[in-house]
């Protein structure tokens, strides 16, 4: 990919990430300096620290094009916004979109897993499966829109177990494990996780670009 493509903005090769998470950041940091871009925080850009996008979609898709669409007015510079979560087959992909507020409270992860347990404590092990989608938009102040995706199967643990991670990795058995992610750790995690497929898929886009 030839470095110019990039420099359609007024900053050269910067790219606005607009999550507020640092662990993200420190992941698509890594990614985008293989293309000699640097990452700047929402904040770095000069979005206020109060404006927030509600994420209101019906879709991954929908919220994390909503969100870079909406910090891009503002700075003018490629922006990548990220929406993830947790579908569950028996709940009919519930709590989806939800995932960060299933219980009503935002962000509760021990009332998100208690509410997730209950609901499913009579789905045999065999009705358990599950996978977490990320969903990565990158916009260009041109128009350009790259779009990745990434899923990880598993299945949802009859309890939580582990103390490693985050969210709904207490109860979640990815695929070819027997351990929960918060057991399996960052290592492993990092290695199989949606944000891991969804990164890749957005390299082999920006490298076909
Ligand atoms: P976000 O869009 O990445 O902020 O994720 C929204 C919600 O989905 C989080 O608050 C978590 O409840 C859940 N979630 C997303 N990714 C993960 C993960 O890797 N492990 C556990 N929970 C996750």
């Amino acid at each position: 990919m030839a470095k110019d493509k990039f420099q359609d903005n007024r900053a050269g090769n910067t790219v606005v990430i607009s999550s507020k998470n640092k662990g993200k950041l420190a992941e698509f940091q890594y990614i985008f300096s293989k293309w000699n871009m640097k990452v700047i925080t929402r904040d770095e850009a000069g979005v206020s620290a109060d404006f927030d996008v509600e994420e209101d979609g019906e879709t991954f898709e929908e919220n994390s094009l909503k969100k870079a669409e909406a910090i891009m007015e503002i700075c003018q510079l490629p922006t990548m916004a990220d929406d993830s979560g947790l579908k569950i087959q028996a709940l009919n992909g519930a709590p989806g979109v939800f995932s960060a507020r299933f219980s009503g409270e935002e962000g509760n992860d021990i009332k998100n897993i208690e509410k997730v347990l209950d609901l499913m404590k009579d789905v045999p092990k065999e009705a358990r499966g599950a996978y977490f989608e990320t969903v990565i938009t990158l916009l260009f102040p041109s128009g350009e829109k790259l779009v990745a995706k990434g899923k990880c199967q598993g299945r949802i643990n009859e309890e939580p177990l582990g103390d490693k991670g985050f969210g709904y990795d207490p109860i979640f058995i990815p695929d070819g494990y027997e351990e929960t992610f918060a057991q399996l750790g960052k290592e492993i995690k990092n290695q199989i996780s949606h944000r891991a497929m969804a990164l890749k898929e957005l390299e082999r886009l920006l490298k076909e670009r």
